[in-house]
């Protein structure tokens, strides 16, 4: 019986919600306003509202999300900003379209977050800024974090891409450090239906600041007072944001039940779960990621039984071709390197029903790996 579970699907999603998608669709096409109007603003308090934070500044993507909280701290040519490398190729992007250079420090092997301890030893003269990722929503400790850093004078921002509905204590990730930047991808905790990012923060002067640079640098007239971008988050995916921030609770729930289904219910020897950090106060996952040694015979018998998977991340990004030139070689990030060659993430979205769920849990319990485990 062909059982198909898709690594990740929003049709189903949308199906709930098509009502109140093409209303917003078809207000704004409407409304005589494509670009900076009522919708942006709107999406802009709500989401502010939903992490907590003071100020939230939509964009076109995650990665410049990334990008223009660094220009608010003025970071571009030859200043480094301490990362780590099994993150999205977008973090790094971000940091190398403003110029800057990242310095890749290891994660902690059961967590695979920044290792807060070897962040001390990666700041230099020129560190300006460091850029944790709250891998799949766990939460790097953005307090031992500041601690790590002290009195320095290096910005904290946040690649929350993740990291939608998680907190570290009673705050939104996103919203300990100076800036939170999250991304709307399709595939994303909270997805529009196209390329969309915001940034958050509690200072009114980078949220000023963002404002000018996601719009050449200008201040209400056209006249660049700063050098500036163009990177708006468009009506249209402010519009179909509103309407997914209102059903988020929802299916943040679900996921997180999901989550809560998968821990408990996966039951291998041969399958390592990712460890939740203790800073995490409430995690919703982003992605559900298991490892094992034969990861390529995990794929085999997961296609065998119609389950879709992903691998985040499966190539460390300090190894890939684009990123030579920084001079990293192989074993330099032993926990990283290791976990890119195990890590496979589950079907995981809010539509999922409970067969498919025991389907998905059943079959990984089945798994028996071909090679012998190492280590
Ligand atoms: C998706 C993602 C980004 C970038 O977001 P885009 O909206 O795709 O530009 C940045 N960091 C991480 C960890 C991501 O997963």
């Amino acid at each position: 019986m062909a059982h198909h579970i898709p690594f990740f699907d929003y049709s189903r999603e949308y199906e709930m919600i098509r009502n109140d998608i093409t209303k917003a669709v078809d207000d704004v096409c409407r409304s005589g306003q494509l670009i900076l109007g009522k919708q942006v603003k709107a999406f802009e308090e709500e989401f502010a509202a939903f992490t907590g934070a003071k100020f939230a500044v939509g964009l076109n993507s995650g990665t410049d999300a990334i990008s223009l909280a660094l220009m608010a701290f003025d970071i571009g040519h030859d200043d480094e900003v301490v990362t780590v490398a099994n993150t999205a190729v977008a973090t790094v992007s971000a940091i190398r379209a403003v110029g800057a250079i990242p310095r890749f420090v290891d994660v902690d092997p059961e967590t695979l977050l920044l290792d807060v301890n070897k962040v001390a030893p990666a700041i230099t003269g020129k560190t300006k800024a460091i850029v944790p990722v709250h891998l799949y929503g766990n939460s790097v400790d953005i307090t031992a974090l500041k601690a790590a850093v002290g009195s320095k004078n290096i910005a904290i921002i946040e690649d929350c891409a993740h990291a939608h509905g998680s907190k570290q204590s009673t705050k939104d990730l996103g919203t300990l450090g100076d800036i939170g930047c999250f991304s709307f991808y399709p595939t994303k905790t909270i997805g529009a239906y196209g390329d969309a990012g915001i940034c958050i923060t509690d200072n009114a002067e980078l949220y000023s600041k963002l404002k000018k640079l996601r719009m050449y640098g200008f201040d209400g007239q056209p006249i660049a007072n700063i050098e500036g971008r163009n990177s708006r988050l468009d009506e249209l995916h402010a519009a179909i944001l509103r309407v997914k921030l209102k059903a988020a609770p929802e299916f943040l729930k679900r996921r997180r039940d999901i989550c809560t289904a998968y821990s408990q219910g996966i039951k291998n020897s041969h399958l390592k779960l990712i460890k939740t950090t203790a800073a995490t106060q409430v995690l919703t996952n982003h992605l559900f990621v298991v490892r094992t040694s034969d990861r390529d015979g995990l794929m085999k018998h997961l296609e065998k039984h119609g389950i879709g998977f992903g691998t985040h991340y499966r190539y460390p990004i300090h190894l890939m071709p684009a990123y030579q030139f920084l001079g990293y070689k192989p074993d330099t990030l032993p926990a990283t390197e290791t976990n890119c060659n195990q890590v496979l993430s589950l079907p995981l979205f809010p539509t999922m029903t409970d067969t498919e769920v025991q389907h998905v849990i059943k079959t990984l319990n089945d798994f028996v790996p071909m090679k012998a485990a190492t280590k």
